[in-house]
């Protein structure tokens, strides 16, 4: 039963072991897995359209008891010829992905908040700088992938798959809240509070 605590070691090409990005974490005496390939099980995302000092988009995956997020500025697109820059921003409670409403204290921006679209997840590749996930939503569905291009610098594509819509724009499409159909400037002008009641 005993087994011997080690030390995180250097791949065989000599790099040190880095943390895969989407994992949950695990005990260090697990066996390590020889690649980075540690498949989150069914997870569940979240994009919210928010109007702050610019109106951009959150995309937030659940891992563990927080939300990885990132900000999408134009959004997500199902055309795989789009590419979205990504940029990641600190890891948020599980309540910020349940919130739809406005801001008070937002500085910039009418501080509104729209549930865009949600739904669950599975990550089906998991790397330090580049993940791919299939997501479940009312507007996003199919696989999609983040990868790495520079120090807070990621690219969101869409994966040309099934769920793909080459020359679409979900964005402009469906551009209300999935939870109640409102936009956010309907949400800027009206109701100050969360609308969801549970
Ligand atoms: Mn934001």
């Amino acid at each position: 039963m005993a087994h011997q605590q080690q030390p995180p070691k250097a791949d065989s090409a000599g790099r040190q072991t880095r943390q895969p990005l989407l994992a949950q974490e695990v005990p260090q005496s697990a066996p390590t897995p020889k690649r980075y390939c540690r498949p989150v099980p069914a997870t569940r995302f979240v994009v919210q359209l928010h109007d702050a000092t610019t109106l951009h988009f959150d995309l937030r995956i659940k891992v563990g008891e927080v939300l990885r997020s990132w900000a999408v500025p134009k959004g997500p697109s199902l055309d795989p010829a789009v590419r979205r820059l990504a940029v990641p921003v600190d890891d948020h409670d599980l309540s910020a992905g349940e919130f739809e409403g406005v801001h008070e204290r937002q500085l910039r921006g009418s501080g509104a908040v729209i549930i865009w679209d949600e739904g669950s997840a599975e990550v089906t590749r998991d790397e330090p700088d580049h993940v791919t996930f299939t997501l479940h939503g009312s507007k996003l569905a199919g696989g999609f992938a983040l990868t790495r291009t520079g120090e807070r610098r990621w690219i969101l594509v869409k994966t040309r798959d099934a769920s793909a819509r080459p020359g679409s724009d979900i964005v402009a499409e469906q551009p209300a809240s999935v939870r109640t159909g409102r936009t956010w400037q309907e949400v800027a002008a009206g109701q100050t509070g969360p609308t969801k009641n549970r």
